[in-house]
């Protein structure tokens, strides 16, 4: 049986570390680390995951500002929200919330952000800066991720890592943070030739897939690190209710693996505590105030 890499309980520590240095902060530079979250439309996963970010923000002191926007709310007035929200020196972070309503082009949006307000660092130059290891803003889900496995495994170096999914929000940050860690790292997807054999290569296998147990527990080389990126919602078959699992067949994975995230309780918490840090980051930086 593998050791249950708990991501609830790193993500715990985490918030109370940045609880403390936020409460310093406001005390020391009278600075309150503020985020805008900006929701379009009415998608109820999107208004899920609002609301934990913002209750993360209240637990830990950190000022969240909600902008809800109507489903035919314009590109145009998106953009100039985006604007007046970069403009004004008391918000830090700038995220909405993804998918935006099929009209709006998200590219426009995410680079309409003040890379330096970008907390989701989404933004093509926040992209780029990864890319060639000047890090500004770094994409929450694998931040949080690369944390795990450090807790985990400390040295990555030498380590083979394998990343399923090449999304810009996951997979490509992913293998960008896994290579300044010097893995030696395999972007694989959906055209990749013998998926399986890719995967037994991998000390360290990422599934950023989205399809629920996609990754099975004979592709898993015996001892390997697995963190499951994968938030996917089926119905039970016994009981007839909804649940989350995640990309990887964790009942098969859990007696092949060395150590396995569980979902929920391991990626999903990391990425809200790295949205926190992210935002104390970049209150930080924006004040001149060193880490
Ligand atoms: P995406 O749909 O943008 O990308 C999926 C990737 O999987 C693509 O690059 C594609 O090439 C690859 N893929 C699809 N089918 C494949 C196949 N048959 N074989 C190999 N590769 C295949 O998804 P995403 O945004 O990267 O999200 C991936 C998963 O992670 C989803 O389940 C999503 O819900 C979850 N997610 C979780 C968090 C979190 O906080 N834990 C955050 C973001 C995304």
């Amino acid at each position: 049986m593998s050791k249950l890499i708990d991501g609830k309980a790193f993500a715990d520590r985490l918030c109370d570390t940045l609880s403390s240095e936020i409460a310093s902060l406001k005390q020391a530079h009278q600075l309150s680390p503020c985020i805008a979250v900006v929701l379009v439309g009415e998608d109820p996963a999107s208004a899920t995951y609002v609301g934990a970010k913002v209750r993360r923000c209240e637990q830990l002191g950190i000022d969240s500002r909600s902008h809800h926007l109507p489903a035919t709310t314009s590109e145009a007035d998106l953009l100039a929200l985006i604007e007046q929200l970069n403009t004004d020196p008391e918000v830090h972070g700038i995220l909405v919330q993804l998918p935006v309503p099929k009209h709006i082009d998200s590219n426009s949006v995410i680079n309409a952000i003040n890379p330096d307000k970008d907390v989701d660092g989404f933004h093509i130059s926040n992209a780029g800066a990864l890319a060639v290891g000047q890090n500004n803003m770094v994409p929450c889900t694998p931040l949080g991720s690369l944390m795990l496995l450090q807790d985990e495994l400390g040295d990555l170096s030498g380590l083979n890592a394998v990343v399923v999914g090449r999304s810009n929000i996951v997979g490509k940050p992913m293998a960008a943070l896994l290579l300044q860690q010097s893995c030696t790292v395999t972007v694989a997807h959906s055209r990749t030739k013998d998926l399986p054999a890719v995967c037994r290569e991998a000390d360290i296998l990422v599934a950023a897939v989205g399809i629920p147990h996609f990754i099975q527990g004979d592709w898993i080389k015996p001892g390997a690190t697995v963190i499951d990126v994968g938030i996917n919602r089926i119905q039970d078959s016994e009981t007839g209710k909804n649940r989350l699992v995640g990309d990887v067949d964790f009942a098969a994975a859990k007696d092949v693996a060395g150590a396995i995230t569980p979902v929920p309780g391991g990626v999903g918490p990391m990425t809200i505590a790295c949205l926190m840090y992210n935002t104390v980051r970049a209150a930080k930086n924006q004040a001149g105030i060193k880490d």
